[in-house]
């Protein structure tokens, strides 16, 4: 098999972030402090020589790329300044860029002052559609799709959900079909027979449950690297607070719609404020707005490695998070107000045109680690499966 050299690939990874690593000279410092380096010894150098020599598709199409949670170990330990953690989140957003066809991620990350007028001029335009169709604003209880049609919502919904899933899947089987050629994977290795199936099925589960809902490798291998800091403040736990808030708010969503569709409570339909499906957005959404408040304070404080390393994209996508978040719990507390209060119907229109902005931008943003990471962990979790297999077999 023959490997294209892009001899260019050193300097486009810097314009995403990173240092300038051709002095690294693979002396093994940061593979011997990271945390979660494995058994080969070349995590995370071997990427760093990818780029210095220019294999753009060994860059691309490593999974170890995903592994990393940027603990910033490695960066202090570097005898040369190479700041290999800083290259490794770079690198992951020069993959983004790289899976999206449409060079929208890469015109936010590497063209700051562009990427945040279109974020603002994004946000305008569904403000501007939404407010086109309004109705009356209702004094007597907050009627917020009498204001903005519930259908005109929904449809919208779906089409940014169709351009989402497009978007996602093209840089997904992108992404898979890289990782599986440098591993040697074929369809058969991952259903080609039942101990295929059994090994992708846990493979799917380590990756999904274990590693992504579970944080199980940045709550325990990291751990070292946050133990001074109490529970709440530790990295892991503010990521994750913001991951299931926002989770939950899609779930919440999604079943509001559902109790809708079924015929249960038609949506918009006044609830307590313990009614389940109310009980977990407000659940979620103080999980998101802790999260997402902790990213932002942290960042500006510059608290560690990775909020030291903040790009105009990193920005826009909090923003949009602690926007949705906060601006969602006013609308709750305006529902709960005995008067209709006018602001009422403002805060919606915005906070259902970031919410519409943040769900389409996800896959040309930080956003989009969300989705690849897993896959790259299924594919780490299956080549180990894979070997241990062989090595077991008799022979
Ligand atoms: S990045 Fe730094 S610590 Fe890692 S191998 Fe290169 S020179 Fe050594
Ligand atoms: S930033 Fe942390 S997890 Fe990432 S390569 Fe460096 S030491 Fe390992």
């Amino acid at each position: 098999m023959t490997a294209l050299v892009d001899a260019g690939l050193l300097a486009d990874v810097q314009k995403f972030g990173a240092a300038d690593v051709s002095a690294c000279f693979s002396c093994g410092n940061c593979t011997a402090i990271c945390p979660l380096s494995d058994n080969d010894g070349t995590f995370p150098r071997r990427l760093i020589r990818y780029a210095q020599v220019g294999m753009k598709d060994a860059l691309l199409g490593s999974k170890e790329l995903w592994t990393c949670y940027y603990c910033g170990e490695c960066s202090d330990t570097c005898p040369t300044q190479a700041d290999p953690g800083g290259f490794m989140a770079a690198a992951r957003r020069y993959a983004i860029a790289s899976y999206d066809r449409t060079h929208l991620a890469r015109t936010m990350y590497t063209s700051p002052v562009l990427g945040s007028v279109f974020a603002i001029l994004l946000a305008a335009f569904f403000a501007l559609f939404m407010y086109s169709s309004h109705g009356a604003q209702s004094t007597q209880s907050l009627a917020l799709f009498g204001f903005i049609p519930e259908g005109l919502i929904h449809n919208t919904g779906v089409a940014v959900m169709v351009l989402v899933f497009l978007a996602g899947l093209s840089g997904v089987v992108m992404m898979a079909r890289g990782i599986s050629r440098r591993e040697g994977l074929s369809v058969r290795d991952v259903v080609g027979s039942r101990a295929a199936l059994t090994r992708s099925i846990r493979a799917l589960w380590v990756a999904l449950g274990i590693e992504s809902l579970g944080q199980r490798r940045y709550r325990v291998d990291c751990e070292t690297v946050q133990e001074t800091q109490p529970w709440y403040r530790r990295r892991w736990f503010i990521h994750a607070a913001t991951m299931w808030g926002f989770l939950g708010l899609l779930a919440a969503t999604i079943l509001d719609y559902g109790l809708a569709v079924v015929g249960i409570k038609a949506t918009g339909t006044p609830v307590p404020i313990w009614y389940p499906v109310r009980l977990l957005g407000t659940v979620a959404g103080i999980a998101l707005i802790y999260g997402t408040s902790m990213l932002i304070v942290d960042r500006l404080r510059r608290s560690n490695r990775s909020a030291s390393d903040s790009t105009a994209a990193d920005w826009t996508l909090l923003a949009l998070l602690w926007v949705t978040g906060v601006t969602g719990f006013l609308i709750e507390l305006a529902l709960y107000l005995p008067q209709a209060p006018a602001w009422g119907y403002w805060v919606f229109l915005f906070h259902v045109s970031v919410a519409m902005e943040l769900v389409l931008l996800a896959p040309f943003m930080k956003f989009a680690h969300a989705v690849y990471r897993p896959v790259a962990l299924f594919f780490y979790a299956l080549a180990g499966d894979k070997s241990t297999d062989t090595e077991n077999e008799p022979g």
